[in-house]
């Protein structure tokens, strides 16, 4: 059997149009879409075309909301800093302890220059307390910015109700939804709340180091990148004419593949955990299994490493990460470690992220391979501890 890739919420593979589309921008059609020519004006209205692209995947009716970045982390970095660069007599932000370390590590810089972070923990199944969430707004705060869905653990927090919340207060709000593109229907038009929302093209079978911003109209934000007048005076430089139409392109399929991500996606990702509930009887499902989007599970194999489990099945042809992936396994999972998992069982993780382009054979495969490493190490496990007692 080919290679099985189990890591989609780490990054998907391209889909063959995306790159059919991006080819001649890479080629023969190079102006610069901001030139006055003819050339210019052709690589221009591709450049709108990705935008409406975009636009209709996020169910917003105005393409102009769409701002294109160089990717997910600029997209939050521009959210939250050039909200607060627009808003300076407000010092105060409001997230998650389980966000991406995108938003964590820049709230912690934050944190060194004047501002001040709540950080709302989550419940055993990675809920959010929506009580919690009310009670950590002040006159202050100037912005909350929560994931849709976790990267970790595919938890989906309950947007519309946390954005009622959070305009209560007159805050901004801002959706970190990276993981949530492409996997679950978004109405922007119908979420009236969400004032800004991010979104990353290699997740959804688009090209890596580019994404998107949503900005609702009206809202105030100042610029991360400063220079020409691209993008609306919202980012600024020359535009990766390429990519941007790469995305456009994964967009439009995105569009169209919802329904079978919604199916038969979920459906390959259940009965994976299915089969591996049966049959290894430590492993156990992190996150609440009602509210997460259809391609992710996270699971704690007890008493195994998730080091040895993922080497084990990359021998296989099985390729996943654990959920401490982000600090390569040396610390254990900042997300699971919020649900209240110690950190020998957030050790014992790994995430599984499917994606359209795998099959019944290869979970059935995944299923019988983990099956026998989980029995290999279990005995290896318990021979070693028998051996030091
Ligand atoms: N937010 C979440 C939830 C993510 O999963 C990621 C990437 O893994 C990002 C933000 C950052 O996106 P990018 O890789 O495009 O910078």
């Amino acid at each position: 059997m080919d290679n099985i890739y189990l890591d989609n919420n780490a990054t998907t593979k391209s889909d063959d149009r995306v790159f059919a589309a991006m080819r001649p921008y890479l080629t023969n059609q190079f102006a610069h879409p901001s030139s006055p020519h003819l050339l210019g004006a052709k690589v221009r209205e591709k450049i709108e075309q990705a935008r409406d692209s975009v636009a209709v995947l996020l169910g917003t009716s105005h393409p102009d909301e769409i701002v294109f970045t160089s990717g997910g982390t600029e997209s939050i970095n521009t959210a939250i800093k050039g909200i607060l660069a627009a808003a300076p007599t407000r010092n105060h932000i409001v997230t998650t302890k389980v966000e991406h370390v995108s938003v964590l590590n820049l709230c912690l810089y934050m944190e060194k220059h004047r501002y001040r972070i709540t950080y709302l923990p989550v419940d055993r199944q990675g809920m959010l307390n929506l009580e919690e969430l009310r009670r950590s707004l002040t006159d202050h705060t100037a912005i909350v910015s929560v994931m849709w869905a976790n990267n970790e653990t595919g938890v989906v927090f309950p947007i519309e109700e946390i954005g009622e919340i959070v305009k209560e207060r007159g805050i901004i709000f801002h959706v970190d939804a990276v993981q949530a593109v492409g996997r679950i229907p978004i109405n922007l038009r119908k979420l009236s709340h969400v004032d800004l929302l991010s979104l990353s093209g290699h997740k959804f079978h688009g090209p890596k180091g580019v994404g998107s911003l949503f900005v609702r109209r009206g809202t105030k934000l100042h610029s991360l990148i400063v220079g020409g007048p691209q993008e609306g005076m919202r980012r600024a430089g020359t535009e990766n004419v390429a990519s941007i139409i790469g995305m456009g392109k994964a967009a439009e399929l995105a569009s169209i593949y919802l329904e079978e991500e919604n199916t038969r996606v979920r459906q390959l990702r259940d009965r994976l955990e299915r089969g591996i509930v049966d049959q290894i009887p430590e492993a156990g499902i992190n996150g609440n299994r009602n509210e997460r989007i259809p391609n992710t599970t996270n699971i704690t194999f007890s008493g195994s490493r998730a080091g040895k489990l993922l080497k084990g099945m990359e021998k296989y042809g099985i390729y996943a990460t654990s959920g401490a992936a982000c600090t390569g396994g040396l610390s254990p999972s900042h997300v699971l470690m919020a649900m209240g998992l110690t950190p020998p069982e957030a050790f014992s993780s790994i995430r599984l992220g499917l994606s359209r382009y795998n099959t019944e054979a290869e979970i059935d495969y995944v299923i019988s391979v983990l099956a026998m490493i989980a029995n290999n190490l279990k005995t290896g496990v318990s021979l070693l501890s028998t051996a030091s007692a």
